[in-house]
């Protein structure tokens, strides 16, 4: 279990991997000039380089000095790195490489990760790049530790960031030796996916539990690129928590949110990495967006988080001007806010429980559309909620989602029963509708056409009296005795085959009424087609509609509301010590401007900007910061009332209680 109360809150990681061929490693580096730039820029913390992906080290290595950068002009250049910005107060923790090492991949092939097919895993002997993993079930591990006892023992050792450390479906060897001692059968992939996970963690715990022999306090951390419901059981091998996720670099801007929701969740202080690229690591001489860089800074302090802008030194050490200029336009901003950002908790109203609890997947790129489809609506319609694992305690939400891809579990059930039972309320979608009694449906299956199309009764969701599509294949219900149906469900002409098809997509409604779409009892709403996954793929703005609606339902005072557009990011933290809430409202937009990534670049303000607020205790001022403005509070019917004549990109305001 982590100590740490609060992380440094403007910290860089500085990448280093330099190629051997490479001359003139840190012949400008001046450590004066390092950390005063930093500082300048507002940086309280930097992880900087002790072994890179090339294999190479930048401190006096006696324990392998041959690999040590062979063009390595200062030849401390990490220790006098560390020197300069502990004169500043600066923290310095060090980044290690681990499954990635193009000189070790050379020299101990045995160490590689196997496929399944036999071949060595990662880049190909001919293709550029250092993606070769390292089996962590060899004594590769022995090598780190080595490396690891030197470091800390040479270096003031603030932390250390191991990098590139995920679970791996290996079969070389020692696995597939270990494996059959266990009596588990190696050529069955999940079982190899299941050991791999088994390794990981043993690692990373053996390693910890390393690390402490040496040093009591410096911090520890595992990166793979993503922190999901696997970190959980996980916690005690880590101090905190890198969210890796810059949103130009493949991760786009879903992943953090999602991420950060999910992970404020767990027991440890965590911090959202980004870049300052203008796409992802490696991208030298790019620059992003002034506005795009506050946007993702801001959303991280916004739900909880401290802030890691990633950068890389230039291979002659000398640190870039118009880099620091960008880091220090934002930090220098987040710094203004500082007390406002530490020691928070968030504030929150609903829970939406994450296809990832089942799957525990590893990677970024597989997250669950139906949990990226509800951070979307939610976050459009300001509503404030985490993303939660079957361990959270669900009585901290005064209502929880059951997204459309989970098939509930009679645990999963037994327990969303008696949270209802006690009051809690609960909306389900699609198949998570089967094996939960209290929706008061009975549920039939996947229903027979797909595309199914929506009617609402009675105006609900402020729907027209018309059919409204939706795309992806949805379930077949009925309404059991009680249960009030809201919206209908209405079937198509015929599903498109070769033998039958109209027009150009799918065939048009019947007009028959299949079954129910939206269902209320008591405090249970069902939706029978999948709106979550739907509004993720294309976002029909009906989806949200009805998703919307059947939240007004149960919660007939939503803790924020605001007249503003769907592209507003809200959040409410609390600092219980200091009597107040805090309020982050963000007014960025990104726009799908190139093929390859999203951009962030205008500001267009916002003006006569209403917020309706009913949080768990009335405030009794309301006060911008850090401009130490303070606003009117009006009561109104729907809540307690805040109006800003104008909002640029951003504002903080502290709601004192
Ligand atoms: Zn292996």
């Amino acid at each position: 279990m982590s100590t740490i109360e609060q992380l440094r809150l403007r910290q860089v990681h500085l990448d280093f991997h330099t190629a051997g061929m490479v001359e003139n490693i840190g012949l400008d580096f001046d450590p004066e000039e390092f950390a005063q730039t930093l500082e300048d820029a507002g940086v309280d913390s930097i992880t900087c380089f002790a072994r890179c992906h090339h294999g190479y080290l930048y401190y006096p290595s006696k324990l392998m000095p041959e690999r040590i950068h062979p063009n390595l002009k200062r030849p401390n250049l990490l220790g006098e790195q560390i020197e300069a910005c502990h004169k500043r107060n600066i923290r310095v923790p060090i980044y290690i490489t681990v499954q990635w090492d193009q000189m070790l991949a050379e020299q101990h092939p045995e160490w590689r990760v196997i496929e399944e097919s036999g071949k060595p895993e990662g880049t190909q002997p001919y293709h550029a790049g250092f993606y070769r993993r390292f089996c962590l079930n060899t004594p590769y591990v022995d090598f780190l530790k080595a490396h690891v006892k030197e470091v800390i023992e040479m270096l003031p050792t603030d932390g250390i960031f191991w990098d590139i450390v995920a679970p791996m479906d290996c079969s070389c060897p020692k696995c597939k030796a270990d494996m059959i001692a266990r009596n588990l059968d190696p050529s069955d992939k999940q079982t190899r996916v299941d050991f791999g996970k088994e390794v990981e963690a043993k690692f990373m715990r053996d390693m910890t539990a390393y690390i402490r022999t040496l040093s009591k306090d410096c911090t520890v951390f595992y990166n793979a690129g993503h922190i999901g419901p696997r970190h959980r059981d996980l916690q005690d091998a880590y101090t905190h928590f890198e969210l890796e996720s810059l949103p130009s670099g493949g991760w786009g801007y879903m992943h953090f949110p999602l991420t950060a929701r999910y992970a404020r969740t767990l027991d440890l202080p965590f911090l959202g990495m980004t870049g300052k690229f203008h796409t992802s690591w490696g991208d030298f001489h790019s620059y992003k967006n002034q506005a795009a860089l506050e946007y993702e800074c801001f959303q991280s302090v916004a739900l909880g988080g401290s802030c890691s802008i990633g950068d890389q030194l230039p291979p002659n050490g000398k640190i870039c001007k118009t880099t620091y200029e960008l880091i220090g336009s934002v930090y220098n901003q987040i710094k203004a806010v500082e007390p406002w950002c530490t020691k928070v908790k968030p504030v929150t109203q609903i829970g939406v429980i994450t296809p990832e609890a089942f799957t525990l997947a590893s990677g970024h790129n597989a997250l669950p559309k139906s949990s990226q489809g509800a951070v979307r609506i939610l976050q459009e319609l300001d509503h404030q909620y985490d993303i939660i694992d079957l361990q959270a305690d669900f009585a901290d939400y005064e209502l929880i989602i059951v997204p459309d891809e989970i098939t509930v579990t009679d645990e999963l059930r037994d327990r969303l029963e008696s949270y209802v039972a006690d009051g809690g309320k609960l909306i389900a979608l699609d198949k998570a509708g089967d094996n939960l009694p209290c929706l008061g449906i009975k549920y039939e299956g996947p229903s027979e056409y797909c595309p199914n199309f929506l009617h609402v009764r009675e105006g609900f969701a402020g729907l027209p009296d018309a059919d409204h599509v939706v795309y992806e294949q949805g379930s077949q219900v009925s309404a059991c005795d009680g249960t009030t149906v809201l919206a209908d469900t209405i079937g198509s002409t015929f599903n498109r085959t070769w033998e039958h098809y109209c027009s150009h997509r799918h065939s048009p409604s019947t007009g028959e009424v299949l079954g129910p779409a939206v269902t209320i009892k008591d405090n249970c709403i069902y939706l029978s087609q999948p709106h979550l996954t739907q509004y993720q793929l294309n976002a029909p703005r009906w989806c949200k509609q009805v998703v919307g609606a059947a939240i007004d339902e149960l919660i007939t005072r939503p803790m924020l509301k605001t007249n503003a557009p769907s592209h507003l990011f809200t959040a409410i933290n609390e600092q219980a010590d200091q009597s107040r809430y805090v309020m982050h409202l963000l007014n960025y937009v990104p726009q799908l401007k190139s093929e390859q990534i999203e951009i962030v670049e205008d500001i267009i303000p916002l003006h006569d900007l209403t917020v309706t607020l009913n949080l768990p205790k009335p405030i009794t001022r309301a006060t911008l910061v850090p401009e130490g403005v303070e606003v009117p509070v009006t009561e109104s019917e729907e809540g307690q009332v805040i109006q800003l004549a104008k909002l640029n990109n951003k504002q903080v305001i502290e709601l004192t209680y």
